[in-house]
């Protein structure tokens, strides 16, 4: 509960807009800090939009200044984007599952190839890699020596057979897998050093050869604002169900991850970082956001500024409860937030003592709520600030402002003392107030 609470007290107390000016300035500055990061100009532009929309429309904080707001609203929404659509492996019904890996020579791929199946093992799994890779001498041999480090089995073909054709291969080794009960299957291709048809159309028979449960498509963190055209190539050429991000250990600032997200639209999977096999790991659209902005602290920052707000506010609240001061105003502003959070049912349900007001609170629909706001909002501010000052006249005013009868200003007006007097209890009861705080 007290979570939802604090989040209604933050709501409660933002008010007006976020100005223009505020907006373009920081705008700019996240418009550099990702140009910096090596995100494709035409994505950045995109991104750029996509914000300011979003952060025209955004209440006011008090806890933060515009700009760390700006920076608040960029941060969730890069976290969105690179994570919005985040799943797990594909597996498929029927083992084995297959995952191809595709991408550019030097990309990672057999690197990869080793990460994924030790990954896998300690998941449980009896994965295979398969060396589909005849096109540079020692790939082969490659693939073998990170298969064996992580301990599992990989599927080459036989010395001396020829150079081989990849695509036989492929299909060989899925028959294997089945027959030696591999229940995933990861087949490394060749990459060429630049996009071209050859390695398309290679990569595109091997998938129709082995019709893929994912296709993973790796790409170098490092390459920057090439990972745009790269991915698309891929994504035009063998099409691919998701996305690893390799040499995030290097000096990549993440700007690939953004670009290939925004452009193909297909998930980013996973992440690896170092040469060793356990450099590896599930992908954090959180850490990836703040590496795009460069900007882990000013994040922290933000996040305290908050809390430290949030603070704050509750015992503010607090205070005002424990000592029955709370007024027709605070209910008002109260009762707006709360409803932004959902039911109010549910809600009135979580608070203590509430077992004992079950039937009041079955009679609370949003109806209801609606012709309360409008009743406080025919009073003027004195009168909410100091509801006994509403007198006989006063209340026929009030109902003939908000379209309602004087029973149901009355009624308002005295539950509201009541309500007062009992959540005073309460907060004494409870320890809310003078100085607890602990209430989180
Ligand atoms: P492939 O051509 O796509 O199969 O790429 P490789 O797996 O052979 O990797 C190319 C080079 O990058 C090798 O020297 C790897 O050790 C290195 N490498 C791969 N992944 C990473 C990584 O996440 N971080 C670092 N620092 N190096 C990596
Ligand atoms: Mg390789």
């Amino acid at each position: 509960l007290s979570d939802r609470l604090t989040a209604a007290l933050q709501t409660l107390t933002r008010k007006g807009k976020l100005s223009d000016a505020d907006i373009d300035a920081t705008a700019r500055e996240i418009r550099i800090a990702l140009l910096e990061a090596d995100v494709a100009l035409g994505v950045v532009k995109t991104f750029i939009a996509k914000i300011k929309e979003r952060a025209k429309g955004a209440e006011v904080s008090q806890a933060l200044n515009p700009a760390q707001q700006v920076i608040k609203i960029v941060n969730e929404e890069l976290v969105g984007i690179l994570g919005g659509e985040t799943r797990r492996l594909n597996l498929a019904k029927t083992p084995p599952t297959v995952i191809m890996l595709a991408g550019l020579q030097g990309a990672g791929k057999t690197t990869l190839a080793g990460k994924l199946a030790l990954w896998l093992k300690k998941q449980g799994h009896t994965p295979m890699l398969v060396a589909c890779d005849l096109q540079r001498p020692n790939a082969v041999t490659q693939l073998q020596v990170v298969g064996e480090r992580a301990g599992v089995v990989t599927f080459a073909p036989e010395p001396g057979n020829g150079v081989g054709d990849p695509v036989d291969v492929a299909r060989r080794a899925i028959a294997e897998a089945k027959h030696a009960q591999h229940d995933v299957v990861v087949v490394d291709t060749a990459g060429r050093l630049g996009v071209d048809e050859e390695l398309m159309k290679q990569a595109a028979d091997i998938r129709d050869a082995v019709e893929p449960d994912e296709v993973l498509f790796v790409v170098d963190a490092m390459i920057g604002q090439d990972a745009v055209t790269t991915a698309q190539a891929f994504q035009d050429g063998v099409g691919f169900s998701g996305v690893v991000l390799t040499k995030l250990d290097g000096d990549a600032r993440g700007g690939a991850a953004l670009s290939v997200r925004e452009v193909t639209g297909q998930p980013i999977l996973f992440a690896s970082n170092g040469e060793k096999l356990e450099d590896f790991d599930t992908f954090h659209p959180d850490r990836m956001a703040s590496r795009i902005l460069g900007m882990g602290d000013v994040l922290t920052l933000i996040e305290q500024a908050e809390q430290a707000f949030d603070q704050k506010q509750a015992e503010k609240a607090a205070e005002k409860l424990s000592s029955g001061q709370l007024t027709l105003e605070d209910f008002l502003e109260q009762m707006l937030a709360v409803r932004k959070m959902g039911p109010i049912g549910n809600l009135l349900g979580m608070l203590p003592g509430a077992g004992q007001m079950k039937d009041q609170l079955a009679q609370v629909d949003d109806k209801h709520l609606d012709k309360l706001q409008a009743i406080i909002r025919g009073m003027t501010p004195a009168e909410r600030e100091d509801p006994k000052m509403i007198n006989g006249s006063r209340r026929l005013r009030i109902a003939n402002g908000s379209g309602v009868t004087v029973r149901e200003v009355n009624d308002l007006v005295n539950r509201f003392f009541e309500a007062r007097k009992m959540m005073a209890q309460m907060a004494g009861r409870f320890g809310f107030g003078g100085g607890g705080g602990s209430s989180k």
